[in-house]
């Protein structure tokens, strides 16, 4: 099986990338930040596309407004479960968030001119394209057990995924349809994985007033995934994910 730093060595020098992203995707001299090797069963979110800064996974000396607050929603939800924040602390080291069993990947490899959440044509064979070539071979290294699909984007790659095994979502459905459910898909010979569709927690939603609701529903993932024992998010272990 390819390795995870081949998939993205793969990704960096993908040419149907460029073609099919061409007029969608901005030029940028470096490859945004890409994920180090994942750890198997981990909770996945999936992200929209970096941002132009690099995203997610640059160093935390760069500013990333997903990472900012993803990692906020941590804090608050572990000192919910009475953790010593300062114990726990991720800051925005990201050794921590991977080694406590969370996980995240973008849709679109690439940053875009403009958010591809409107999914049209083109923008809709991007995001094909990232799933056949980028996504599916990424989860089946990450093997996750529990995937937070953050924004419509995600939720449509989730959608044509999964759309033969239990959760299905095209372009003319509104987010708000499904999201705060849970939806049990198959990958593979992988158990069962639970689909949480919401909303991507980034400032624009502060704006917007819909970002506690995204937080919510979150948390709510974190807490049905969350191992008191272990102090891990991720594998299933039976009866206690509280399904
Ligand atoms: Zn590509």
């Amino acid at each position: 099986m390819t390795s995870w730093r081949e998939l993205q060595e793969r990704i960096n020098s993908c040419p149907e990338c460029k073609r099919v992203g061409s007029g969608l995707t901005l030029h940028c001299e470096q490859p945004p930040a890409r994920p180090p090797a994942p750890p198997a069963g981990s909770v996945l979110f999936i992200s929209e596309a970096p941002p132009p800064q690099g995203g997610f996974w640059t160093k935390p000396s760069v500013k990333d407004d997903l990472r900012e607050k993803l990692i906020d929603i941590l804090h608050v939800f572990l000192q919910e479960q009475n953790l010593s924040p300062s114990g726990m602390r991720i800051d925005e080291n990201l050794e921590k968030f991977v080694s406590m069993g969370l996980f995240l990947i973008q849709t679109i490899k690439w940053p875009l001119c403009h958010s591809a959440r409107n999914l049209r044509p083109a923008e809709r064979k991007l995001i094909e394209h990232s799933i056949i070539s980028h996504l599916v071979p990424e989860l089946a290294l990450i093997r996750p057990s529990a995937i937070v699909s953050l924004g419509k984007v995600a939720c449509y790659a989730c959608g044509c995924m999964f759309s033969e095994c239990g959760f299905s979502f095209d372009q003319s459905q509104k987010l708000e349809a499904v999201r705060g459910k849970r939806f049990m898909v198959k990958m593979g010979d992988c158990p069962d994985i639970p689909v949480y569709p919401t909303g991507l927690p980034v400032r624009q939603q502060q704006r917007r007033n819909n970002l506690p609701r995204i937080v919510q529903e979150i948390k709510d993932v974190l807490r049905r995934h969350w191992h008191t024992d272990r102090k891990s998010f991720g594998e299933i272990i039976p009866g206690a994910d509280g399904a």
